[in-house]
């Protein structure tokens, strides 16, 4: 058979197109795990093509129709012009229905790859509308027009030599190009952010979009193929949390990060069932008085397989776990218990400081939850200090107000961590009556050397005299660090100097040996070295 008469019965089988669709729209429901909408644009996207194909194969069997007739030798140019035709349609079109995404319009994420690929480096900002999912949930094709209309709106916003694509489900790259600096790229981005969050308006319903962007640098001296590197912003992106833009990594596996934070979730929820957790206590000085006055209690967890892990690096994720309120209930349980065993040994003066986090303080049990740990203990509330960073006091000021002129009521002590780490300024420490301020460690190493940490220091403890609040140096490791601060004004102290975060056992060892603090905080100083033994 030669190559006309083949293409004139491929060109004249009918059951082709319906067979082809057919084949498309159940492969593209039949996809392990796709998303209803996946499947749907897929689907969406097979009838679109085949619908097309329909269009040119009933134009090119019209034509056979009309030639069969005529002998190969007559219509072969005719027929070759059509197939050719054909050919370039169907070629043009599979082109059009990769490139353009059905729900928002913009190139799809290949597009921009080919982009990237092109380019010796540049910034991807990548737009998420975060709500487009549960918007989807109940209501889908509202979810695609709002989608839809924001892509619009930052089609005309977004100069012509950026590029955008639609790289996932109600995400948005927007390539920068080469030679767009981080400043830039990140400035654009907030400016398009803000825009977005304008009200779209779809008959009667209005919306306003929460939108949230992060930039990722490619650079291929890292070592990363451009579609690899999109796939890894994209993931990064999901793991990354809300604020203003931030430097996605590339080179760090997202997909290793998110096993790595479901593992220590998994475990962090049995970690309190297994024990895994405990509190260590740090010793809390007076230098005026040359005092031991209490502790306070730093949480521990000794991972089964991991070893020992940072609070820095786990409450972060109890937070966004929503396990705060129960951690903490236990954290505060176990330190208050902890203080009971120090009234019993005739040490009732020491007081015991534990950190509370802003979630904590949500809703209106806190209060209620720390007369009842007080008391189920039997612990006076003079015994408890809580810490506070002043970030967290000053997030819902009005709601802090309350709970702590409730805990001052009964004689609770409320602290001020981190002092000089946040913004919040001076008049929040009045308004919400802090007892104590705890200057950051930032500020207090090298104090007695470093010309702009005295100055902090001297303003901190200059305004807590002012105040009537009496001021803690948080991380003092030197002598000479303890004694600039106590030379100018500051009278209570915490570091590995006075003592490291130890078990309860030898924190209750260490009170009921009044000569060791004799030693450090009265001159001459005693070598760093023998202080090994107060380290856990
Ligand atoms: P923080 O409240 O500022 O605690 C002081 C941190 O500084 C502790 O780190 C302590 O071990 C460390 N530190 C104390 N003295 C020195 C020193 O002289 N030099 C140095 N280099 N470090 C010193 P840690 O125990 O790793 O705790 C880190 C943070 O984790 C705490 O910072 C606190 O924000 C949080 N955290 C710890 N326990 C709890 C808890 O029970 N609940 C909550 N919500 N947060 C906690
Ligand atoms: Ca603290
Ligand atoms: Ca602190």
């Amino acid at each position: 058979m030669g190559r006309t008469a083949l293409l004139r019965r491929i060109i004249a089988a009918p059951a082709l197109p319906v067979a082809a669709f057919g084949g498309m729209a159940a492969g593209a429901a039949l996809v392990p795990g796709a998303a209803p909408y996946a499947s749907a644009a897929i689907a969406f996207a097979a009838v679109a093509w085949i619908g097309s194909l329909q269009r040119v194969m009933r134009d090119v069997t019209r034509r056979v129709i009309d030639l069969t007739e005529i002998s190969d030798a007559d219509f072969a140019p005719d027929l070759e012009t059509g197939v050719a035709g054909l050919e370039s349609r169907l070629r043009s079109l599979s082109h059009r229905i990769a490139e353009i995404h059905p729900v928002s319009g913009l190139p799809v994420r290949e597009q921009l790859v080919e982009r990237i690929a092109d380019a010796p480096e540049g910034w991807l900002g990548l737009i998420a509308f975060s709500d487009f999912d549960r918007l989807s949930a109940f209501d889908p094709a509202l979810a695609d027009r709002v989608f839809a209309a924001c892509a619009a709106r930052l089609r005309a916003m977004v100069p012509p030599d950026r590029f955008l694509a639609q790289v996932d489900r109600g995400l948005i790259g927007l390539w920068f190009g080469a030679g767009v600096a981080q400043d830039q790229a990140a400035s654009q981005l907030q400016a398009i952010g803000y825009a977005l969050g304008e009200q779209v308006s779809d008959g009667d319903t209005h919306i306003i979009p929460q939108v949230a962007h992060r930039l990722a640098r490619y650079d291929p001296a890292v070592g990363i193929l451009p579609d690899a590197f999109v796939a890894r912003a994209i993931a990064a992106f999901g793991t990354g949390g809300d604020g203003p833009a931030i430097v996605v990594d590339p080179a760090v596996d997202p997909g290793e990060i998110a096993r790595d934070r479901y593992a220590l979730e998994q475990d962090l929820r049995r970690a309190i069932d297994r024990r895994e957790l405990r509190l260590a206590y740090q010793p809390l000085v007076d230098g005026v008085a040359g005092q031991l006055i209490g502790a306070e209690a730093l949480i521990r967890w000794d991972h089964p397989t991991r070893g020992p892990i940072s609070p820095v690096q786990f409450i972060p994720v109890i937070e966004a776990m929503g396990l705060s309120a129960e951690i903490g209930t236990w954290a505060l349980n176990t330190a208050v218990r902890e203080a009971q065993r120090w009234a019993a040994a005739g040490l009732g003066q020491l007081r015991v400081a534990v950190n509370v986090s802003s979630s904590q303080l949500e809703g209106a049990g806190f209060v209620d939850l720390v007369q009842r740990t007080l008391r189920s203990h039997g612990v006076a509330a003079s015994q408890l200090e809580i810490e506070l960073t002043e970030s967290v006091a000053t997030s819902d000021a009005a709601h802090c107000r309350t709970i702590f002129e409730a805990l001052r009521t009964f004689g609770v002590r409320l602290a001020v961590d981190d002092f000089g780490t946040g913004y919040s300024g001076f008049s929040s420490l009045r308004a919400l009556a802090f007892d104590k301020i705890k200057i950051d460690r930032e500020f207090v190493t090298n104090v007695d050397t470093r010309r702009d940490s005295q100055a902090i220091c001297q303003s901190i403890i200059a305004l807590g005299r002012g105040l009537g609040i009496r001021v803690l140096a948080e991380g003092v490791e030197r002598h000479a660090e303890y004694h600039w601060l106590r030379t100018h004004g500051c009278s209570l102290f915490q570091g590995y100097l006075f003592g490291r975060p130890m078990e309860p056992a030898a924190f209750l060892a260490l009170a009921q040996d009044r000569a060791w603090l004799d030693a450090l905080v009265a001159p001459p100083v005693l070598p760093p070295i023998s202080m090994e033994r107060l380290a856990v």
